[in-house]
């Protein structure tokens, strides 16, 4: 109870900064104004809004993510969460502050910033890119990190951060950095959880997105979602193990592009959506439910993977602990992080004793 109190009050002073400022551009962090922002060129398309590349002096980009009338609601969802105390991590991309302003068409428009990356979404890179294994490790982990974040409860000093989900995990919300980790984006549908409760800031404005279930994206969705069983009465556990799911797809898409998983470099598969294989690129709610639900299939790994090497072993089997029918029995995202590192020993090891027996294809050894 304490702690959705000082949630709501923080809310409510991020919102009255909002409304009693009374400048055109409102910045709520002091180290970014808006009013040096040129916007540049557009650089994502989502559901709810386009996002730009915006400069603020020649060599400091920033992305600007302009939300349409209609999605005024995630806005403020999107915004409140990166408004929590302790959002600063790594895996989750910064947030720079937000403006409420007159667009063209005299309408209101809403415009989040966040750090700008200019590599994009990990789909897009990955629909280019092939990936050795210690890139795939690096950004394997450093996602499941940004969501075992999210999902913890935190108590710094006076700073609680609760327990968030993000509720729309799929590769294009997940941003690339420099460095070939990743970072967690679009907070518009994610929600403080706690235990059974769940806390929707300002809920009356924002009625729309205030259903548990009916949110995220059709592709990703675990199958308890597309039959409407999400137990909401333990709701903090339930919609983890939604993102979780979610987040086992991702990780299928980055290891279908590691050509070092593969019997021979050359063999690695182009990159496909989850279930564009079976599906095609446009899915429809009922195929899906009944392939997911029914029949309890999941995207196939390829034929070619080195099937004896334990680290690509223990990878399967981590994906596929991470979208159990069974909600319940899947890994936290905490788990998943540790089984990048112990997925690493296992591969370090691996690569020690291929060379010991000239094995460079990894099929013939194996570690127990
Ligand atoms: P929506 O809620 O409409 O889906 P997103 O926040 O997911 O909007 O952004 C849409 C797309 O814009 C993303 O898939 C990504 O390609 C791009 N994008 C978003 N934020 C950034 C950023 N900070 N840096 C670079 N590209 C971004
Ligand atoms: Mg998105
Ligand atoms: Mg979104």
């Amino acid at each position: 109870l304490i702690v959705m109190r000082m949630l709501c009050q923080r809310q409510k002073e991020v919102q009255s900064r909002l409304s009693n400022d009374s400048d055109e551009c409102r910045s709520l962090v002091d180290c970014f104004d808006a009013k040096d922002l040129k916007i540049m060129e557009i650089i994502g398309h989502g559901r709810y809004g386009t996002v730009w590349r915006g400069a603020v002096a020649p060599d400091r980009d920033v992305a600007v993510k302009v939300f349409n009338q209609q999605s005024q609601n995630y806005f403020f969802n999107e915004r409140d969460i990166y408004c929590l105390p302790l959002m600063d991590h790594p895996n989750i991309v910064v947030y720079l502050g937000c403006d409420e302003r007159i667009g063209h068409n005299e309408f209101v428009e809403h415009r989040v910033f966040l750090n700008y990356h200019p590599i994009g979404c990990i789909q897009d890179y990955l629909r280019n890119n092939p990936l050795d294994w210690s890139v795939f490790c690096k950004m394997g982990q450093s996602v499941a990190r940004g969501l075992s974040y999210l999902h913890t409860y935190i108590k710094k000093g006076d700073y609680l951060k609760p327990a968030v989900a993000h509720r729309d995990i799929n590769s294009r919300n997940i941003l690339v950095k420099s460095d070939l980790s990743l970072c967690i984006c679009d907070m518009g549908f994610a929600m403080q959880i706690d235990g059974a409760h769940y806390v929707f800031s300002g809920e009356q404005q924002h009625a729309e997105t205030s259903s548990l279930t009916d949110v995220g994206t059709l592709r990703y969705m675990a199958p308890e979602v597309l039959e409407g069983a999400v137990n909401l009465r333990e709701c903090e556990a339930a919609l983890k193990q939604v993102d979780v799911y979610a987040l086992s797809l991702v990780l299928w898409e980055l290891a279908t592009r590691c050509f070092d998983l593969c019997v021979s470099s050359n063999k690695v598969s182009l990159y496909k959506m989850p279930f564009e294989a079976e599906l095609g690129p446009h899915i429809d709610f009922e195929r899906l439910q009944n392939l997911v639900c029914r029949l309890k299939a999941r995207p196939l790994f390829p034929e070619f993977w080195r099937e004896n090497n334990p680290a690509i072993r223990l990878l399967r089997e981590t994906i596929e602990d991470c979208w159990d029918q069974d909600s319940e029995a899947r890994l936290t995202a905490v788990c998943v992080e540790e089984r990048f590192t112990e997925m690493t020993i296992l591969w370090e090891r691996t690569k020690d004793s291929d060379a010991a027996t000239g094995d460079n294809t990894g099929n013939s050894s194996v570690i127990t």
